[in-house]
């Protein structure tokens, strides 16, 4: 290879690949080196646009089409005839959104005049990076800058080993070639509750598994406890402290011994997904000289902004500590070549949004109420339901609320947490306004649209100082 690339990105999902366009924006010539093969075919995106973030989108949509026409319909007055579903046209308009998607990053890195490598990246000593590509020779590349953004893999674990058949990882569970009746879920996290949903909703009768004695741990207690019951009554069935001690694979269907409350039990599926969490992937993406140092848990070591050990080298995304999400990757991503630009370009990690998309979904962002007092705030909280808000009834919407924890002595916000319509875009309200660092009375001051879900933005600030209108108040104030 003759060119001389200011920088060289190993990996092409969003981290990577939004780094590389950033960095081509900003004048730099820029090389991206992407190993995937999907559907046999070299594909730019990562994790989130080939087997993650985009497909998983894409069936939740489709399975809630499905259900609200099987169940919502009525209530509107609308009939329908037998609906049914055709499984492999479902899982083809995924396909076909991810090809879409995946195809549009390399038009725009092509467009950009970013050159996609196709093949293996790995840094070695002095910067310099070995490229080996799918087809032709190993070539050594010296570039000014290096972007280290390979992601992560699913936690594999011993008592429920994958073979992407009957046992899957949340890669086998975005292609069932039938809907399974009986689907088995280890893990009550993210991609138990999305993928578990999915299933459900179309047809499969699903049990998730999760060892801890709390369901989602990291979320408000108020919103884990509403969303847990709205997720139940959909007909998830959630075992909490549920461990399971191992599987067997017999006739076609997996075996799952667990333990609940001291005692040994056993449930049979057809399919089992194991979602435990994931891991940093840097397998052979480091010489063993290349001098980037790697933490206990397997994350490459950076500083605050994504600085790696060696000068010049950069790490983003899922590779790093933090939490493994698309936008966080993106973002660091940016970041990163802006720094190298000499610009003093930051994350604000403490607005980072998360985001469970299942229907009603759930979204946060800022501090619980309990991690709030933990660090020794004085916390005033005040939430608000769908229930009463014209546009969601009117949708016939109405599980959940909006809350919000703020600081009593400064009003500032800290908080906000919601489960209900809309949740993933009503809570990028909440972002901006932690950004702006809003106080609760910004909020309460301003004029929302009617009618909106929204609205109920405005009246859970209004709560947080027992103001809501269309709540009674044993308090005049
Ligand atoms: P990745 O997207 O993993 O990309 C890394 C790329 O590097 C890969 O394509 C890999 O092939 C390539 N690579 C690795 N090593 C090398 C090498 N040595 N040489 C060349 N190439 C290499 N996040 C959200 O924010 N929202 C969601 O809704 C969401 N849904 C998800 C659903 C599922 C089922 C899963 C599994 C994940 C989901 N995530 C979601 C998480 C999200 O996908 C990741 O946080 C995100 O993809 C991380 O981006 P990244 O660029 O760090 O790494
Ligand atoms: P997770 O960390 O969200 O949840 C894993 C769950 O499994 C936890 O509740 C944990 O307690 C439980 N668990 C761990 N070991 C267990 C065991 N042996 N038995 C039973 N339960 C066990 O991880 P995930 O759902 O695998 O998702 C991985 C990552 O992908 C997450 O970090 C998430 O950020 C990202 N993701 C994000 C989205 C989104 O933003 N909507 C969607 C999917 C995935």
């Amino acid at each position: 290879m003759s060119q001389q690339f200011d920088l060289v990105v190993i990996g092409g999902g969003p981290g990577g690949y939004e780094a590389a366009i950033r960095a081509a924006q900003l004048g730099f010539k820029v090389a991206c080196i992407e190993k995937r093969i999907h559907n046999g075919k070299p594909s730019l995106g990562g994790t989130c646009l080939n087997v993650g973030c985009i497909p998983s989108k894409a069936l939740l949509d489709s399975s809630h089409r499905f259900e609200s026409t099987q169940h919502e319909l009525a209530d509107h007055g609308i009939t329908t005839g037998e609906v049914s579903v055709d499984l492999a046209k479902l899982l083809a308009r995924k396909d076909k959104v991810v090809e879409q998607l995946t195809g549009g990053v390399a038009q725009l890195l092509k467009g950009n005049d970013i050159e996609w490598l196709q093949g293996t990246g790995k840094l070695l000593a002095g910067k310099k990076v070995e490229f080996v590509p799918h087809e032709g020779e190993t070539q050594v590349l010296s570039p000014k800058y290096v972007i280290l953004a390979s992601g992560s893999v699913p936690v594999n674990i011993p008592v429920a080993p994958v073979d992407q058949e009957l046992i899957v990882d949340s890669t086998g569970a975005l292609s069932f070639p039938e809907v399974p009746k009986r689907l088995g879920v280890i893990g009550a996290g993210v991609i138990g509750l999305e993928l578990g949903s999915v299933w459900r909703r179309l047809g499969a009768e699903v049990v998730v598994f999760e060892a801890m004695d709390t369901f989602l741990p990291m979320a408000d207690k108020a919103l884990a406890k509403e969303y847990q019951k709205i997720l139940k009554k959909q007909g998830l069935d959630i075992r909490i402290g549920a461990k399971v001690a191992g599987t067997e694979v017999n006739n076609n269907e997996v075996l799952v011994k667990y333990t609940q409350n001291g005692q040994e039990q056993t449930e049979t599926f057809d399919k089992l997904i194991v979602c435990v969490g994931r891991k940093p992937y840097a397998a052979g993406l480091l010489a063993e000289d290349s001098g980037v140092k790697i933490t206990e848990r397997g994350f490459v070591e950076v500083n605050d902004h994504c600085a790696t050990s060696v000068d010049g080298v950069y790490a983003i995304g899922d590779l790093v500590r933090g939490p493994m999400l698309a936008h966080k990757a993106m973002e660091e991503g940016v970041m990163a070549v802006e720094r190298m630009h000499g610009h003093a370009a930051q994350v604000n990690y403490d607005t980072i949004i998360s985001v469970i998309y299942t229907h009603p979904e759930a979204a946060w962002v800022g501090l619980t109420e309990e991690a709030a007092k933990e660090q020794g705030y004085e916390v005033k909280a005040g939430q608000f339901p769908f229930a009463v808000n014209g546009r969601a009834l009117a949708a016939g919407e109405s599980a959940g609320f909006v809350k919000f924890v703020a600081d009593a002595k400064t009003d500032r916000l800290l908080g906000m947490h919601v489960v209900g319509p809309a949740a993933s875009d009503i809570v990028h309200q909440g972002m901006i306004a932690l950004e702006f660092v809003s106080s609760v009375e910004d909020l309460q001051l301003m004029t929302f649209g009617h009618p909106t879900f929204s609205e109920v933005v405005h009246e859970a600030a209004l709560a947080v100082d027992g103001r809501a209108i269309h709540a009674i108040q044993r308090k005049r104030k």
